[in-house]
C-alpha cells in the first residue's frame, strides 16, 4: 500500500535527488531532496499534531515553498489539503472554516490574533513569507524520514473552494486519483520533461498554480522558477533561462506593456500556456507579433481540474479552447440533448478528472453532478466543424430580456473590436418591463472614445432585442486575483438603474 498521489509526484526526486527543483530570485535553490524532506519532517510535524487521516488541514498563507511542502506533507499523512485565497477577509476565513472543520489551521504570523478566535476547534500554527513561523520552528529537529500513509485512488487528496465568481464558494473535493491522473495528462499533452523550466508566477490556493503548474512540474521531474507573485518584470528576467510559463489572461495583457518583451527574450521558450479566465483574440495575437509564440489556452475548473485545451503540435486556434484532454468525455447540451454542431449549449464533463461531490452540499451535489458521471459545468460553449470548443459565457451570465436570450460574449466581442475600446463586460441588471435589461461596461484604451461610437456599431449590428439600454465607461473592470471579471459585482453596482 502505498500513498497515490505522493509516490507519483515524488518519482522525479526518488530518480535525480539532487537535481533542483525551484530557484529563487534572492534565495537559496531547493532540490528534489530536500523539497520531499521538507514535506516529510511536515508530516511528521502534523502527525504529532493528532492529524487523522482525512483531517483536513486549512492554510490561508503568503506563496512560498514551504506551503508547496505543507501540501505535500498533509496528502503524505493522508490528510486533506485545503487552501484559502490570501485576499478573504476574517469573516471569509471563519464561513471556510465553519465549513471545513479543520484539524490545523496554519495561518500568517500577522493574522493570528484575528483568525485563532474563529478557528474553533482547530489548532493554529503561523507560517510567515519567509516560510518561518510556528509550523516550522522545530522542522530541524524531525526525522525527515517518514513512512507515508497509505491512501488509495478514491481517497480525498484536497478540498478546493471555487472562486467564488457566481455565489457563494463550493468547496471541491478531489480525490488522488483526480489530481494524478490529471496532472499526468497534461505533462504528457503539454510535453513537459525533466528539461523543461517552468516560470511558477500563479498562487498556490488555486487549482492552476497548485495542481496544475506544481503537480506537473513535479510529475515531469522538471524545474520552476518559483516567484511569489506575479511580478512582470521578474518573469521576463527568468525568460531566457526558462521554456515554460503558465498564466492567467492578465499575466499576459501585462506583459504586453513591457517594451522587454521581445522575440530575443523569449528566445528560449517553448511554450506559453493560458487559462482560468478568457483570453482575448487581440492578446493571442499582439502576443505572436511580439514572440512568435501562439499562446495554447485550456479551460478547467475547480471542480473538474482541466477538461480541454487547444493542441501543442497542430493548430491553437485563438479564442477557443481546443478539444477534450485524453481519457476525458465532453458534450454540449441544452434541454436535456446534445446540441447541434455550432449550437450553443451548457458543457458537460465526465472522466478520471471529475471531483467527488461538493463538501457538506449533497444536494448542491446532486443538481451538478449526475448519477452516470456527468458534470454539468454551468459553462456556454459551442464546438465547431473541427471540434474546437469555444466557451461564450456562464450559463449564470445569460441575460433573458423580454423573453429573448441575450449571450453577453456576442456582444463583448463586438464591442471590443471597436477601435479606441480596450474591453467589455456585457450584463443583465432587473428592468420592470423586459425582466432583465442590457448593460455594457466598456473600459476604453483611448480616453476621446465616445459613446455615440459604440451605439453606432450596436445600433446597426445587432437586433434591436440584444442592443445595450445603457452604456458605461469604466476605467477598468473588477477582477479577481485569477483576472476573472467580477459580473456579480457589476450587476449589483448597477442592479437599480431600471428598477
Ligand atoms: P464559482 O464556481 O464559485 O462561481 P469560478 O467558477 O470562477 O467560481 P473556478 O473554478 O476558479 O471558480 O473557475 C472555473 C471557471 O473559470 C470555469 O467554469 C470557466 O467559467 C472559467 N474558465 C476557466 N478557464 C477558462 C478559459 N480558458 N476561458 C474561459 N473561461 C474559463
Ligand atoms: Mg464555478
Amino acid at each position: 500500500p502505498t500513498n497515490y498521489l505522493v509516490s507519483r509526484l515524488s518519482l522525479g526526486a526518488d530518480q535525480t535527488p539532487k537535481k533542483v527543483f525551484a530557484t529563487r530570485p534572492g534565495l537559496s535553490d531547493v532540490t528534489y531532496a530536500e523539497l520531499f524532506q521538507g514535506a516529510q519532517q511536515l508530516a511528521q510535524k502534523l502527525m504529532g499534531a493528532g492529524l487523522q487521516p482525512g483531517d483536513r488541514v486549512a492554510v490561508q498563507v503568503e506563496k512560498t515553498l514551504e506551503a508547496v511542502q505543507l501540501y505535500l506533507g498533509t496528502v503524505l499523512v493522508g490528510g486533506i489539503f485545503l487552501p484559502l485565497n490570501t485576499a478573504y477577509t476574517g469573516a471569509e476565513v471563519a464561513y471556510f472554516v465553519g465549513d471545513a472543520t479543520p484539524r490545523i489551521l496554519v495561518c500568517d504570523p500577522a493574522r493570528v490574533s484575528e483568525l485563532t478566535p474563529l478557528a474553533g476547534d482547530a489548532t493554529v500554527y503561523t507560517l510567515d513569507k519567509a516560510g518561518a513561523g510556528s509550523l516550522t520552528a522545530d522542522l530541524p529537529a524531525l526525522d525527515p524520514s517518514f513512512e507515508p500513509v497509505a491512501r488509495g485512488a478514491n481517497d480525498l487528496a484536497a478540498i478546493l473552494y471555487t472562486s467564488g465568481t457566481t455565489g457563494r464558494s463550493k468547496g471541491a473535493m478531489l480525490s488522488h486519483k483526480n489530481l494524478a491522473s490529471n496532472s499526468e495528462s497534461l505533462r504528457d499533452l503539454w510535453r513537459f520533461t525533466d528539461q523543461d523550466v517552468l516560470i511558477h508566477a500563479l498562487p498556490i490556493f488555486h487549482t492552476h498554480g497548485l495542481f496544475v503548474a506544481t503537480n506537473v512540474a513535479l510529475l515531469a521531474g522538471a524545474s520552476v522558477v518559483f516567484l511569489p507573485k506575479f511580478d512582470a518584470e521578474a518573469i521576463l528576467n527568468a525568460m531566457p533561462r526558462a521554456t515554460a510559463l503558465m498564466g492567467v489572461p492578465t499575466f499576459y495583457t501585462r506583459l504586453l506593456d513591457s517594451p522587454r518583451l521581445t522575440l530575443e527574450q523569449a528566445k528560449n521558450m517553448r511554450l506559453f500556456i493560458s487559462g482560468s479566465a478568457p483570453l482575448l483574440v487581440d492578446t493571442h495575437e499582439k502576443w505572436e507579433e511580439r514572440t512568435g509564440h501562439r499562446i495554447l489556452e485550456r479551460y478547467g475548473m475547480t471542480e473538474t481540474n482541466m477538461s480541454t485545451s487547444n493542441p501543442y503540435d497542430a493548430e491553437r486556434r485563438a479564442g477557443t479552447v481546443g478539444f477534450p484532454l485524453p481519457g476525458v468525455e465532453l458534450r454540449i447540451m441544452d434541454e436535456g440533448a446534445e446540441v447541434a454542431q455550432g449550437e450553443i449549449g451548457v458543457i458537460e464533463v465526465r472522466g478520471d478528472n471529475v471531483f467527488q461531490g461538493y463538501w457538506q452540499m449533497p444536494e448542491k451535489t446532486a443538481e451538478e453532478l449526475r448519477p452516470d458521471g456527468w458534470f454539468i459545468t454551468g459553462d456556454l460553449a459551442t464546438r465547431d466543424a473541427d471540434g474546437y470548443v469555444t466557451i461564450v459565457g456562464r450559463a449564470k451570465d445569460l441575460i433573458i430580456t423580454g423573453g429573448f436570450n441575450v449571450y453577453p460574449k456576442e456582444l463583448e466581442s463586438l464591442i471590443d473590436d471597436i477601435p479606441g475600446v480596450l474591453e467589455s463586460a456585457v450584463i443583465g441588471v432587473p428592468h420592470k418591463d423586459f425582466g432583465e435589461a442590457v448593460v455594457a461596461v466598456v473600459v476604453p484604451a483611448d480616453p476621446a472614445l465616445t459613446l455615440n461610437q459604440i451605439e453606432a456599431v450596436t445600433a446597426t449590428q445587432l437586433a434591436k432585442f440584444k442592443q445595450p439600454k445603457k452604456i458605461i465607461f469604466l476605467p477598468e473592470l473588477p477582477r479577481n486575483t485569477m483576472g476573472k471579471v467580477q459580473k456579480k459585482a457589476l450587476r449589483e453596482d448597477y442592479s437599480s438603474l431600471f428598477a
